[in-house]
């Protein structure tokens, strides 16, 4: 079968490391096997809107940032086709004939729009747009026929939503739609990045991140205050390592050669999580040992934003570009999805 990889972000605000670990890793991966026949990645500038409607200039303000963004973590342009949700508007009618096949309470029971609704506090207001939001995102999975998503956990059940909409309307309509599944990334921790509060999810929403962005100072200040463990006190102290974020983000991001490069006095990761656990080991020398690693991850992810900020009408083009390209293949697609649906009456 045809192999189409889809995945996106909301444009809410700038990328952050649970961004890079969770879903770009993934596509810097499969962009540089190249076994898939399409890669797109698309701004959900319209899913963003479901709960930010009262604030549309956070949205515009943020596609600049996340193209900057995708072009500074590597994802090249020339292998992947981006794209701005909003201007598909063919997404708008296959999420219309879905709403058919999907009940209220089928939607109040996906996990991630639950804790998404407690956090939001939208008490006996929830926006409908919010509310269906799953299935907007079933529409921008299957128009484009996509097989392969590269996403954090958060995002299974929106694509277990996607497949049950898929089986349903084959089943309906005859067979037109493919169902896709998730491209989680390899390592565990990557799979839900906590933030540097040491809460569950690093989120825009929640402003517990470290951005792609970050400047070193921005960086040294958010590893100095970040969570550790609340009883290691004093060094003699034996630490927690586990829910202890700086131990999570080494997990995340030291491999053999960094870490060796910037610890000299434990073998390994493991040995010095040990050390920690007996106590002897200061929160400050291991914060140093992390900030040493990140910063040497984002520095090359900087200056490539740098270099692409002096251009930015050239980042807009390959922007506009994308979205042409993406808008040619979705009128395609809805030709055939409105035949399937007995909708096309002069044809
Ligand atoms: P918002 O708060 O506006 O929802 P967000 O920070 O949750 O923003 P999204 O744009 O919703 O980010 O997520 C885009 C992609 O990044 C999804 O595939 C999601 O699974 C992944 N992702 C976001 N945050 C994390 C994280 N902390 N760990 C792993 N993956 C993440
Ligand atoms: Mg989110």
């Amino acid at each position: 079968m045809e192999k189409i990889i889809l995945t996106g972000d909301r444009p809410t605000g700038k990328l952050h490391l649970g961004h890079y670990v969770g879903s770009i890793k993934k596509r810097l991966e499969m962009q540089s096997l190249g076994d898939y026949s399409k890669m797109y990645v698309m701004i959900a500038d319209s899913q963003a809107l479901t709960d930010n409607f009262d604030n549309p200039d956070k949205i515009r303000d943020s596609i600049k940032e996340i193209i900057l963004d995708y072009l500074a973590g590597g994802v090249d342009p020339k292998k992947v086709v981006f794209f701005i949700q909003s201007m598909i508007p063919e997404l708008t009618e296959y999420t219309f004939y879905y709403l058919n096949l999907v009940s209220l309470a089928r939607l109040e029971r996906n996990p991630t729009v639950k804790s998404e609704l407690t956090q939001k506090e939208f008490r006996n207001n929830i926006p409908m747009g919010f509310l269906c939001y799953p299935v907007s995102q079933a529409a921008d999975i299957t128009l484009f026929r996509a097989t392969d998503i590269p996403v954090g956990v958060d995002q299974l059940p929106m694509l277990e939503q996607t497949n049950e909409i898929v089986r349903k309307f084959n089943s309906l309509y005859g067979s037109t739609l493919v169902e896709c599944k998730a491209l989680l990334p390899d390592n565990e921790t990557c799979f839900r990045l906590p933030g540097t509060d040491g809460k569950n999810k690093m989120s825009k929403s929640l402003g517990n991140c470290i951005y792609l962005s970050d400047s070193e100072e921005e960086l040294r200040e958010k590893v100095r205050s970040m969570y550790t463990d609340p009883d290691h006190i004093k060094v003699s102290d034996p630490g927690k390592v586990e829910g202890n974020v700086v131990f999570t983000y080494l997990d995340a991001f030291a491999d053999s050669e960094s870490f060796k490069k910037y610890c000299n006095d434990y073998e390994s990761l493991d040995e010095l999580k040990k050390a920690y656990q007996k106590g002897g080991v200061g929160d400050m020398y291991i914060k140093k040992i992390l900030f040493n690693i990140l910063n040497e991850f984002l520095t090359p992810i900087r200056a490539r934003r740098l270099e692409y900020q002096k251009d930015m009408n050239n980042v807009m083009e390959i922007l506009k570009k994308g979205t042409e390209e993406a808008r040619g293949v979705a009128k395609e697609n809805l030709a055939k999805f409105k035949k399937a649906l007995r909708i096309d009456y002069f044809d």
